[in-house]
C-alpha cells in the first residue's frame, strides 16, 4: 500500500481520495480551504499541516486543482511539490489545465529528475464518488504505467492517450463537447416545457432516443428528473460555471492555435462568461439554462 500526498480536496478531490483510502492507501491531504480538508478527513484522509508535509514522505503526489495557474504554483512554487518531494516520487496532475502549463510541468519535473503524468478525468462528482472516473494519461510510458496502477481504485476507464500533454488535449476536446451537449439539453428542456410536455415524459423519450447524452442522464437542468442534477439543489455547484468557462476557454485557445473555427463552442463560452460576469460563477454550470428561461436562477 502506498502513501499518497494529495493537493486539492474540493468537489472532486474529497471524493476521489475516499476511494484510495477504502483501497487501503494512506492519503496525506492538503488544501488551502479548511472546509475542504474537513470534508476529505471525513472520508479518511489524514490532514497535513502544509503542502511540504503532505508530499515529503509520499510515494506519489496527486494534484486536483482548479486551473493551470494553481497547478504551476503548487508544483513550481518556492514551497511547492518539486522543492519538497523526493525525486523518486511519482507526480500525477489530474486537474484540467491548459496545454502550455502541462508542458511546463512535464519539462520542469523531468529536468529535476521526477516522473510526471498529465491525468485529467471525466465523470463528474458522481463518478468521483463511485470510483468510476475515466482517466486520460499522457507522458512517458514507465510513468504512465505507474500512474495507471496508482489510480485504479478511482477509475472505471484508464486510457493511455500518448505523449506528454495528450491527456489534457483529450480532456479539453471532451469537455467542449460535453458543454455544447449541456447547452442543447437546456434548450430542449425549455422548449419541451413550453410545448406543454411533461418534463419527466420528455426526458424519458430523449433518454432512449437520439438526444441521449451523459449531460442528459447526469446533469439534466430541470428539478426532480435526474438524481445527480444540480437543479435539485438550487444549482449549487457540482461543477462550477467558473470551471466550465475555463474549460471551454481552453478549447477556444487550442482552436486559435490550430486555426480551427468552433462557432458552437464560442456561443456556449459567451453564455458561461455571462454567468461569471453576473456573479454566478460559483453556481453549477447547468444554470446555463437561465439564458433560455430567465425565470430560472
Ligand atoms: P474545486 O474548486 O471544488 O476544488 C479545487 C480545490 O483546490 C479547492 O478546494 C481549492 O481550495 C484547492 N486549491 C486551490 N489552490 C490550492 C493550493 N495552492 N494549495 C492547495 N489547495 C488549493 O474544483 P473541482 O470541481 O474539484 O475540480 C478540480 C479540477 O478537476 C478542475 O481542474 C476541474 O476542471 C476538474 N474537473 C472537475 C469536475 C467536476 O465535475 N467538478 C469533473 C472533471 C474534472
Amino acid at each position: 500500500m502506498a502513501t499518497i500526498g494529495w493537493i486539492g480536496l474540493g468537489h472532486m478531490g474529497s471524493r476521489m481520495t475516499a476511494n484510495l483510502v477504502k483501497d487501503g492507501h494512506t492519503v496525506l491531504g492538503f488544501d488551502l480551504d479548511p472546509a475542504a480538508v474537513d470534508a476529505a478527513a471525513a472520508g479518511g484522509v489524514q490532514p497535513a499541516p502544509s503542502l511540504a508535509e503532505a508530499v515529503r514522505e509520499a510515494d506519489a503526489v496527486v494534484t486536483m486543482l482548479p486551473k493551470g495557474e494553481h497547478a504551476r504554483a503548487v508544483y513550481l512554487g518556492e514551497n511547492g511539490v518539486l522543492a519538497n518531494a523526493a525525486p523518486s516520487t511519482l507526480l500525477v496532475d489530474s486537474s484540467t489545465i491548459d496545454i502550455d502549463s502541462a508542458r511546463t510541468l512535464h519539462d520542469t519535473a523531468r529536468e529535476r529528475g521526477f516522473r510526471f503524468v498529465d491525468a485529467p478525468v471525466s465523470g463528474g462528482i458522481s463518478g468521483a464518488a463511485a470510483g468510476t472516473l475515466t482517466f486520460m494519461l499522457g507522458g512517458e510510458s514507465d510513468a504512465v504505467e505507474a500512474a495507471a496502477t496508482l489510480i485504479e481504485p478511482m477509475s472505471g476507464n484508464i486510457i493511455r492517450t500518448g505523449a506528454a500533454t495528450s491527456g489534457q488535449a483529450a480532456k479539453i476536446c471532451n469537455n467542449m463537447m460535453l458543454l455544447i451537449n449541456l447547452a442543447g439539453c437546456a434548450e430542449g428542456a425549455v422548449l419541451a416545457q413550453r410545448l406543454g410536455l411533461d418534463p419527466q415524459v420528455f426526458w424519458n423519450v430523449a433518454a432512449v432516443s437520439s438526444a441521449d447524452s451523459w449531460a442528459l442522464r447526469t446533469w439534466y437542468p430541470v428539478p426532480g428528473i435526474v438524481e445527480t442534477s444540480a437543479a435539485n439543489n438550487g444549482f449549487d455547484a457540482t461543477f462550477t460555471a467558473d470551471l466550465a468557462n475555463k474549460d471551454i476557454g481552453l478549447a477556444l485557445a487550442a482552436a486559435e492555435s490550430t486555426e480551427t473555427v468552433l462557432p458552437a463552442a464560442q456561443l456556449v463560452q459567451a453564455q458561461l462568461q455571462e454567468l461569471v460576469d453576473s456573479g454566478r460563477g460559483g453556481k453549477d454550470c447547468s444554470l446555463i439554462i437561465s439564458h433560455i428561461d430567465p425565470a430560472i436562477g
